[in-house]
């Protein structure tokens, strides 16, 4: 990979042995083997089996996950902020596996409505659960810089399984609940005092 990085710092116009530039290949190569990490791991590895039987049925969000990803056309970053709620049928997951799973779908090439829909039908599989929704607010960089126009746009894709997508009143509550922002930007998570539809 680095001998590629170098032939294409060479097409760019570059010196790749201009001193500034001698170590770039090897940064390069190491900075993208990490931003595509997802590719090596798998979902029953990220689970590592933390789902509990639990008599809980109330929508659980975890919301504000920050996530970085690269967009597969420009290969540029869009990064954003990730809400993730589901309705527990017979059990839940560990909370702190919803922002690992976000992670690991994040860090390969990908489209935003793809991945908003990978984090979703996952869970819906191995949770089970009477709905999932997600919602991914991110900013483009492809677009951001080299748009005039584009600069402060947000694109907004949005996942809705089972009873998220059946029930007005359940989506809206998700969404009233992650429009409001916690003073902290950091993850949080929210347990609403909805009530599972069937
Ligand atoms: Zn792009």
């Amino acid at each position: 990979m680095q001998q590629l990085i170098t032939q294409l710092l060479a097409e760019l116009g570059e010196d790749p042995t201009r001193e500034g530039l001698a170590d770039t290949p090897k940064r390069v190569e190491r900075a993208l083997r990490f931003l595509t990490s997802g590719y090596d791991t798998d979902v029953d590895e990220v689970l590592n089996g933390a789902l509990f039987a639990v008599d809980y049925s109330e929508m659980v969000i975890v919301k504000d996950i920050d996530f970085y990803s690269l967009c597969e056309h420009h290969l540029l970053p869009f990064f954003g902020k990730c809400h993730v709620a589901y309705l527990p049928r017979h059990q839940v997951i560990g909370l702190s596996k919803i922002p690992r799973l976000v992670e690991m779908f994040s860090r390969r090439l990908q489209l935003q409505e793809r991945l908003t829909n990978q984090i979703a039908g996952t869970i819906l599989d191995k949770v089970s659960p009477h709905g999932v929704a997600v919602v991914m607010e991110a900013t483009h960089l492809c677009m951001a810089m080299r748009g005039v126009e584009k600069q402060n746009s947000v694109a907004v894709t949005s996942a809705m399984l089972g009873g998220f997508r059946d029930h007005a009143q359940t989506r809206m509550e998700f969404l009233e609940l992650i429009r409001r922002r916690p003073l902290g930007a950091a993850a949080s998570v929210v347990a609403a005092g909805a009530s599972v539809e069937e």
